[in-house]
């Protein structure tokens, strides 16, 4: 069955009483059988989580899938799946929350962790060491420059340095990219972003190649309580049955926008444009087109401030993936220590009519002083 199908119908559950769509069930513990043990207690294996878990497997192709409550919850239960005394090699230009709270988390696991442009595979390989390296962390595309990681090589360089490759794929999703057929053993999502949606769930997902460690990671989302809570499981399903309707629309919206900028004469950067320094690979790994993020260059902070202001129909916030189209001066929201040019605006494409976002950053745009 095609994911679409799949989704519209989440594989026809029942609600037990004829209903067409999933129960929101949220009792915390069961009644005990007569003579059974009691069990049930809801830190795991709830219907919805596992319905979820079930889903989320097949949208990347996985053996499994867990459910988190949080993205950043997934990315400190993926740390479980490194061996002790080792070292993760991080995407540096990547996701700016997960170089502080990795640098955090590895500290107290006795990990270490090393930065590293992953499109660089010769800086890669020179980083990689047999019996060092326990986890190269990539991100598909890199968070706000959106580069492309050649994901088969770099799953080929770790593997034969014995250390496993986890791809972020928060930003692409599974409609555009499918990390584990690609090499990766591990595709984490923050399924608070486009997998939901709609802006009102905090989720997170790992989905894996082979299910040898899914005990390891419920054991791990036990023990940190982690468990995604009933309601937000429930919202999760519900935005995932217009999940690809949702990226067909938004990704076409950035396309769109992303051509429409550059014609402009500005820089963008986006994987689908020509001129995108990895645009070969990205036309060798994206599915579906290029996805729904896009940044682009103002030559200043100031310009850069001026046009976040002057929008209206895009919403001035940070984060990605809901219904409204986002804007942001990026560097201003990652603050100090950010790698991120200080003129960069960062767009999340969300379900508006294209004509109507364009009419607005041309009427942002058009408020500049030329030059
Ligand atoms: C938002 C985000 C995360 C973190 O997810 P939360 O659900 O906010 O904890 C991780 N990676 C990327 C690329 C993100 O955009």
């Amino acid at each position: 069955m095609k994911i679409d199908t799949l989704l519209a119908g989440l594989d026809a559950v029942s609600d037990g009483a004829g209903g067409l769509v999933p129960p929101l069930r949220l009792a915390v513990t069961h009644a005990a059988q007569p003579g059974a043990p009691a069990s049930g207690y809801a830190r795991s294996g709830a219907e919805g989580e596992t319905l979820l878990e079930t889903i989320l497997a097949r949208l990347d192709g996985a053996a499994t899938a867990l459910a988190f409550a949080s993205g950043a919850s997934a990315a400190l239960a993926a740390l479980a799946l490194v061996p002790p005394g080792r070292e993760v090699l991080l995407e540096a230009e990547g996701y700016y929350e997960f170089r502080g709270i990795l640098a955090r988390a590895t500290a107290l696991r006795g990990l270490s962790l090393r930065l590293v442009d992953m499109t660089d595979l010769e800086a890669v390989a020179g980083m990689l060491s047999s019996g060092r390296t326990g986890l190269v962390w990539a991100e598909f595309p890199g968070n706000p420059l959106w580069q492309v990681p050649d994901l088969p090589r770099l799953s080929g360089l770790a593997h034969q340095a014995g250390a496993l490759l986890l791809v972020d794929a928060t930003a692409a999703t599974p409609h555009h990219i499918r990390p584990l057929s690609l090499g990766a053993d591990v595709a984490l999502h923050s399924a608070t972003k486009f997998l939901n949606g709609h802006g009102d769930v905090l989720a997170g997902a790992l989905a894996l190649a082979e299910s040898a460690a899914r005990p390891a990671l419920m054991q791990h989302r036990t023990d940190t309580g982690t468990t995604l809570a009933p309601f937000g499981e429930w919202l999760l399903l519900r935005g995932l049955r217009t999940f690809v309707l949702r990226m067909e629309r938004a990704s076409a919206t950035a396309a769109r926008l992303a051509g429409w900028l550059a014609d402009r004469g500005l820089q963008v950067h986006y994987p689908g444009l020509p001129d995108h320094p990895q645009h070969a690979l990205a036309c060798a790994q994206y599915t579906n087109g290029f996805g729904p993020v896009l940044s682009f260059r103002m030559g200043s902070a100031a310009r850069a401030d001026a046009v976040v202001a002057a929008v209206q129909v895009f919403r001035r916030a940070t984060s990605l993936g809901s219904t409204e189209s986002l804007i942001e001066r990026r560097a201003e929201t990652e603050g100090a220590g950010t790698r991120c040019p200080e003129d960069l605006i960062r767009l999340s494409i969300g379900l508006e009519a294209a004509e109507d976002l364009i009419g607005d950053l041309q009427g942002a745009l058009d408020t500049l002083p030329k030059g």
